[in-house]
C-alpha cells in the first residue's frame, strides 16, 4: 500500500530546495525535506540518533527510547542481514527509522493504523515498538529491496520482507498451515492484483514468506531478482514451469523438509502480521 507515496521525490524537488534553506538552521542540512511531514507533525516530540547508516527517531518516554542501544544495533544488523539475502554489497541512501508507541500513534503520522510500514521513495520505515518487537526486518526489506530492485508485485514484496524477517522459522509456520489445510493455491496470491486484504494475513503473509524462500533456495538470488522485475506472469520463462507446477513442488517440498512433526511450539503471536 506504500506503493502511492511513489513519485512524490520528483515532485517535491523545488519545495525541497525552499524548505532545506528555510529549516537548515533548525536541524542541519542533512535532513531530506521530505521527512519534514514526520519530523514536524503536530502532537510528536522526537528524540533522534544517529548509526552509520540510519537515523533513528523515538517518541519521548516511549518503550523504543529505553531501548535505544538495543534498536541501533538491531536496526544495521537487519540491513546486513537483507542485503546478504538479496545478494547485495552496497546500499548508499541513509534510512529513517521513525519508532511508535502504538498503533494509534502510527496513525496519526502516517495516516493507517498498522504495526510497520515502509515508504521506500522517501527512505523512511516505521514501526510500533514493544518489549518483544525490537526489529525493523520488514520493512528495511521492502526499503532496499524496492530501490535496488525497483517496483514489484505484491506477493513477493511480501514474501520476502516475511522471509527476511522470519528466517528459516518461515517454513516451519507454513508447513503448519499446509498441515491443517489452511494452504490457500498459489494461484490466488501469485498474480498481479493479490491485496492483503483480500484473505487472512496470518495466512497469506505466512504462505508467501514460505513460498519465496522456497524460490530462492531452489532457484537461487538470481531468479528471484527476475520474478521481482518481470512479475507473476514471467514465471513460465525463468523458470521453465508454470505456477502450478510450482504450487506442487513448494507442497512436497514442505512435506519433505519436515516428514514427521518438527518439534517446535507454534509461534502463534509472531505470525499476527499487520505490517505492510
Ligand atoms: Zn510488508
Amino acid at each position: 500500500m506504500w506503493f502511492g507515496v511513489r513519485g512524490l521525490r520528483s515532485v517535491f524537488v523545488f519545495p525541497v530546495l525552499a524548505a532545506a534553506f528555510a529549516t537548515a538552521g533548525r536541524a542541519g542540512p542533512a535532513i531530506d525535506p521530505v521527512l519534514r511531514q514526520y519530523l514536524d507533525h503536530e502532537g510528536f516530540t522526537w528524540v533522534s540518533k544517529r548509526t552509520k547508516h540510519f537515523h533513528l527517531y523515538f517518541q519521548k518516554d516511549s518503550e523504543a527510547h529505553r531501548h535505544i542501544s538495543a534498536l541501533k544495533r538491531s536496526v544495521e544488523a537487519d540491513r546486513a542481514h537483507v542485503l546478504s539475502l538479496i545478494g547485495a554489497t552496497a546500499y548508499d541512501p541513509p534510512i529513517s527509522a521513525f519508532f511508535l508507541k502504538s498503533g494509534a500513534r502510527m496513525k496519526d503520522l502516517v495516516g493507517v493504523e498498522v504495526d510497520g510500514r515502509s515508504r521506500p521513495a522517501q527512505h523512511a520505515v516505521f514501526s510500533v515498538v514493544t518489549p518483544t518487537w525490537l526489529h525493523l526486518t520488514h520493512e528495511i526489506c521492502h526499503e532496499i529491496a524496492s530501490n535496488l530492485w525497483g517496483a514489484a508485485e505484491p506477493w513477493i514484496e511480501e514474501g520476502l520482507a516475511v522471509y527476511a524477517d522470519e528466517g528459516d522459522n518461515i517454513y516451519y509456520d507454513a508447513w503448519t498451515l499446509l498441515n491443517s489445510g489452511n494452504l490457500i493455491p498459489l494461484e490466488k496470491l501469485v498474480n498481479p492484483d493479490w491485496q492483503s486484504t483480500m484473505y487472512s494475513a496470518d495466512i497469506t503473509y505466512t504462505e508467501l514468506g514460505g513460498f519465496v524462500k522456497f524460490l530462492r533456495d531452489r532457484y537461487g538470488t538470481d531468479r528471484v531478482k527476475q520474478l521481482w522485475q518481470a512479475g507473476s506472469r514471467s514465471i513460465p520463462q525463468v523458470l521453465g514451469k508454470p505456477l502450478a507446477e510450482l504450487d506442487r513442488e513448494w507442497r512436497e517440498s514442505l512435506v519433505g523438509q519436515f516428514p514427521q512433526p518438527p518439534i517446535r511450539h507454534y509461534r502463534a503471536g509472531d505470525v499476527g502480521f499487520l505490517m505492510q
